[in-house]
């Protein structure tokens, strides 16, 4: 077990009574997914915290799909998480579970209930259960059926389970106590009547049991110690005690919340995402805009990356919001030294150096990445046509402009001093083409009398540059006008998407497969796109741009 006893959040306080007071000898945690879309940037936190703290304690972490409720869940969901969860790190080893596989216990449990007077099959319709509920200050209303004798109950629970009721007809319901002040304690409904096919079970159950009985029944099956969830629950735990303790179970899990993440202007619930794919909006769950976690494997994040978040944002018990620049920052901080930083010209012009001799290329050896020696060096073809971005030059530069304008000398990366001589234009007054003259005897960028330049200018040989498309992306929802318009309508930024279908790579990119990951010099990482990418035509989506405002706190 860990030493460090100073900054223990407080479900490791919590863990760490429970195991010295003897309440359990062990850790178990579980992430328990519906499998009723794909997981998102909060599920990873939630799922790092139950798979570290598992780790952390050498517990056990079970990964429990929470397929009680047949109208959503779809197979497809199934494999989706469990590759996110992987890809994660978490793993779950043999401890692969379907709620769905403890239905016949969660039966028995039910019928352990009525026996000991503890669950009534009611007859009232949801609209009257929903008028006896009672509110906040009033208590609520006792159902007339609640005084059904065990062996009435026993078997219409009987009759409900073989099909004898229509939908809704009848429910099973736990007799708590009405004038509870927790609306979740006045006989909550256990079991209902649904004649549905289930993807695990099929046509083989009519009725099926409701999360807050189901939930409690499935910790309590694996032996988990820590039942770990967000926030909303936190009224439903005397409910969740109540189960535990009233079916019977030896060893009663402990239920911890904590606060969800919320990131800053950015959308996770499941409905919203489904309208912006279902409109055409993004291009599917996985749109690298987006963030879950398929989507953000996809523009190019990294495991380690999240992890880094999920630890910088902490476990609390207070609801907050993260702003995405810390999810930017977590990326770049893994990136800088593991990426490569290469050359590619987004927006591209050419340069021509008149005075460098027609035909002729030359290599020139170039460090991969100038803070991390260890990943070495490479060669670059330079030659007489190249390509530099068109914001590297301006006609009529104003005060400041250290980069190409006529007249003006600047150091072309690793290469060579040129000298802006002359340009042309089309007839819209775009410029086509700059030229240039170098100076041979400043090779490696280096300058050969003292002589000072103040701009550095990256470049792409023309002759072996690969053509490709670059994605750039922005938030999907304007940051300045919050998430929602008046009408309730999602407030989307029109830019969120840029694709750059000219851009210029140095012949090195040649061979880069889906997922490597780049620092393009001066314009960012990017990622070779996982669904769109071919060998001889790629497409790659920034991850994030170099610069940020983004401060650490200790850095502030
Ligand atoms: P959503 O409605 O955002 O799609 P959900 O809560 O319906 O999510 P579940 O599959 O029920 O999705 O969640 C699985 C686990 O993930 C639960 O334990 C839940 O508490 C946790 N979880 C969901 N959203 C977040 C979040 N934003 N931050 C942390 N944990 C979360
Ligand atoms: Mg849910």
């Amino acid at each position: 077990m860990e030493k460090e006893v100073t900054s223990r959040n407080f479900i490791e306080q919590a863990i760490d009574k429970d195991l010295a007071e003897g309440v359990y000898d062990h850790v178990c945690t579980r992430f328990p997914p519906e499998p009723n879309g794909y997981l998102h940037i909060g599920h990873a936190k939630s799922i790092l915290l139950n798979y570290g703290l598992a780790r952390q304690y050498q517990g056990q972490f079970n990964l429990r799909f929470d397929d009680t409720n047949p109208t959503k869940e779809k197979t497809e969901f199934v494999e989706s998480i469990k590759e996110d969860i992987q890809w994660l790190g978490a793993d779950w080893k043999e401890h692969l579970y379907f709620a769905s596989d403890y239905f016949e216990q969660m039966y028995e449990a039910a019928v352990k209930l009525i026996e000991t007077g503890k669950a009534f099959v009611c007859d009232l319709t949801a609209e009257q259960i929903r008028e006896y509920r009672g509110t906040l200050k009033e208590p609520g209303k006792e159902s007339p059926y609640r005084n059904r004798s065990v062996e009435e109950n026993l078997e219409l629970f009987k009759r409900m389970k073989e099909g004898a009721y229509a939908d809704g007809s009848k429910v099973l319901r736990a007799r708590i106590d009405m004038a509870s002040p927790n609306i979740n304690m006045r006989d909550p409904v256990i079991y209902r009547v649904a004649h549905m096919t289930h993807h695990n079970t099929g046509d083989k159950w009519c009725i099926y049991p409701m999360y807050d009985f189901a939930h409690p029944i499935e910790d309590a099956i694996e032996g988990i110690t820590h039942s770990i969830c967000t926030l909303e629950f936190e009224d439903h735990r005397p409910l969740y005690d109540w189960v535990v303790r009233e079916v019977g179970f030896k060893m009663p899990p402990r239920q911890i919340e904590f606060a969800k993440l919320y990131l800053t202007n950015v959308v996770t619930g499941k409905r919203y995402i489904k309208k912006l794919v279902e409109e055409g909006i993004v291009d599917g769950w996985d749109d690298p805009r987006l963030v879950s976690i398929a989507a953000l494997r996809r523009r190019g994040f990294t495991p380690e990356s999240i992890k880094l978040f999920v630890e910088l944002c902490g476990v609390s018990k207070a609801q907050s919001s993260v702003d995405y620049a810390m999810l930017e920052y977590c990326i770049r901080e893994d990136l800088k030294l593991k990426a490569p930083r290469m050359m590619a010209v987004l927006k591209p012009v050419k340069l021509i150096i008149d005075n460098y001799p027609q035909g002729q290329t030359e290599e020139l050896e170039v460090p991969n990445n100038l803070e991390n020696p260890e990943l070495g060096t490479r060669k670059v073809t330079f030659g007489r046509e190249l390509y530099i971005e068109q914001d590297d030059f301006m006609e009529e530069p104003p005060r400041k402009y250290f980069r190409l304008f006529p007249g003006n000398e600047v150091r072309l990366m690793n290469a060579y001093f040129v000298t802006c001589t002359r340009f042309e234009k089309d007839e819209f007054g775009d410029i086509t083409e700059i030229h240039c003259t170098y100076d041979p005897a400043s090779k490696g960028g280096n300058s050969p009398d003292g002589r000072k330049v103040k701009g550095t200018i990256h470049w792409v040989e023309a002759s072996t540059a690969l053509k490709t498309q670059c994605r750039l992306y922005e938030n999907i929802i304007d940051e300045d006008k919050g998430v929602y318009n008046e009408d309730g309508s999602l407030n989307l930024n029109p830019d969120s998407l840029t694709i750059l279908k000219e851009c210029m790579l140095e012949s090195n990119f040649a061979g880069a497969k889906a997922y490597d990951k780049f620092q393009f010099v001066r314009n960012g990482f990017f990622c070779v796109d996982s669904n769109d990418s071919k060998p001889e035509d790629m497409v790659f989506n920034r991850i994030v741009s170099l610069k940020s405002s983004f401060k650490l706190p200790s850095q502030r």
